[in-house]
């Protein structure tokens, strides 16, 4: 029985890590893509208001986690119970981060100076750092590329907001 829990706990932990691949490609190719950018671009314009359009795609995201757990629970199918766990384990963190941490939804008072989580945050500001859809760079959110790497590929690009780099503005991105 132990062992069979460890399994479910193992397929969430997995669920989770895939989807770090699975944000990155909606981010990159339905929310900066032709049908997506219309609920993503309220994340990417500064605003006064509480609520994005972009924040239905966490409606959706947990509405299909939820469709998940039913029909696990009532499905009679713990497997499909633990990959609901895993994709709502990644929303979480996704929101508790992205939301709190990185764009201060809500007076989220640590802001970390060193090492991964650092990292991670300048990883996301360097997404904020061009204007509109185009030549952005860093979709995914826990796997964080040195910001070294991410500026150069903002260079390259030659779209770089420079008053918006995070070096230089570190905080009120939106
Ligand atoms: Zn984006
Ligand atoms: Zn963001």
């Amino acid at each position: 029985m132990a062992n069979t829990w460890l399994g479910f706990g193992a397929i969430a932990i997995a669920v989770f890590l895939v989807m770090e691949f699975v944000a990155w490609a909606a981010h990159k190719y339905i929310m900066h893509g032709d049908w997506g950018w219309g609920w993503h671009e309220s994340h990417h314009e500064p605003h006064e208001e509480l609520f994005e359009k972009n924040d239905l795609y966490a409606v959706v995201f947990a509405g299909f986690a939820i469709a998940l757990f039913a029909l696990g629970r009532f499905g009679g199918l713990p497997v499909v119970t633990a990959i609901a766990t895993g994709i709502t384990l990644y929303g979480l963190f996704y929101f508790i981060v992205h939301d709190g941490l990185v764009h201060q939804r809500w007076p989220f008072r640590h802001i970390p100076h060193k090492g991964y989580a650092k990292r991670l945050v300048q990883a996301h500001r360097l997404h904020h750092a061009v204007k509109g859809r185009e030549g952005c760079v860093s979709f995914g959110f826990l796997y964080a590329p040195p910001v070294e790497k991410l500026s150069a590929e903002l260079k390259a690009s030659g779209r770089v907001r420079a008053e918006q780099l995070a070096e230089r503005q570190p905080h009120g991105l939106n």
